[in-house]
């Protein structure tokens, strides 16, 4: 059995709409089987602040393809969602990263994993955390939810669960 996460995000609306195009593209493709989804979370941006706020989730999946091989069909579908590059970590219609890939360990430009930003997003780990808490990421003695504990209070009060459109609060 595999053990894949991907993080998903987007800050260009229509938001959910994008993460759930990503999602029902990895799902038709015939190497890869969605498993299960963390709740969507919105989240301040990071890094570049100047940007609206973003939806962001971590999935798991089962595939037969290769890291590179994933990577490129994950930028292939942020293409077809009419992702443009332009400022570093700004705006995105969907933003699709490989988190961890088995016990996969590599560090090339084209392909790190685990993505070496994870450990300080919040963004990634309490959506990731939801899926796999226990995981073990970069030591052997270090869990997801650890990581999550040496986050600053502010990063994780940025994340907060996000209730789709069309529910209650309509
Ligand atoms: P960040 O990687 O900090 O989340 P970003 O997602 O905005 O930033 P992108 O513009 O989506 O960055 O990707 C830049 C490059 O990162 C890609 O061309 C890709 O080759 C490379 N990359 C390296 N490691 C990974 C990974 N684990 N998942 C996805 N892309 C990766
Ligand atoms: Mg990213
Ligand atoms: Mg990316």
């Amino acid at each position: 059995m595999n053990n894949i996460y991907l993080a998903l995000g987007s800050n260009i609306e229509p938001r959910d709409d994008y993460l759930s195009k990503a999602l029902e593209s990895l799902n038709t493709h015939r190497q890869i089987t969605v498993l299960r989804k963390s709740s969507i979370y919105k989240t301040a941006p990071v890094g570049y602040t100047d940007q609206d706020d973003f939806l962001n989730m971590v999935i798991e999946l089962d595939t037969s393809l290769l890291p590179l091989e994933l990577l490129d069909v994950c930028q292939s579908i942020e293409k077809q969602l009419g992702r443009r590059r332009g400022v570093r970590f700004g705006p995105r219609t969907v933003d699709l990263d490989i988190l961890i890939y088995n016990q996969e360990n590599r560090e090339t430009e084209q392909l790190t994993i685990p993505h070496p930003r994870m450990l300080e997003r919040a963004f990634v780990l309490i959506p990731l955390s939801e899926l796999a808490s226990e995981l073990t990421v970069a030591t052997a003695h270090k869990m997801v939810s650890d990581y999550i504990e040496e986050l600053p209070e502010s990063d994780i009060k940025d994340v907060t669960l996000w209730t789709e459109k069309g529910s209650a609060e309509e």
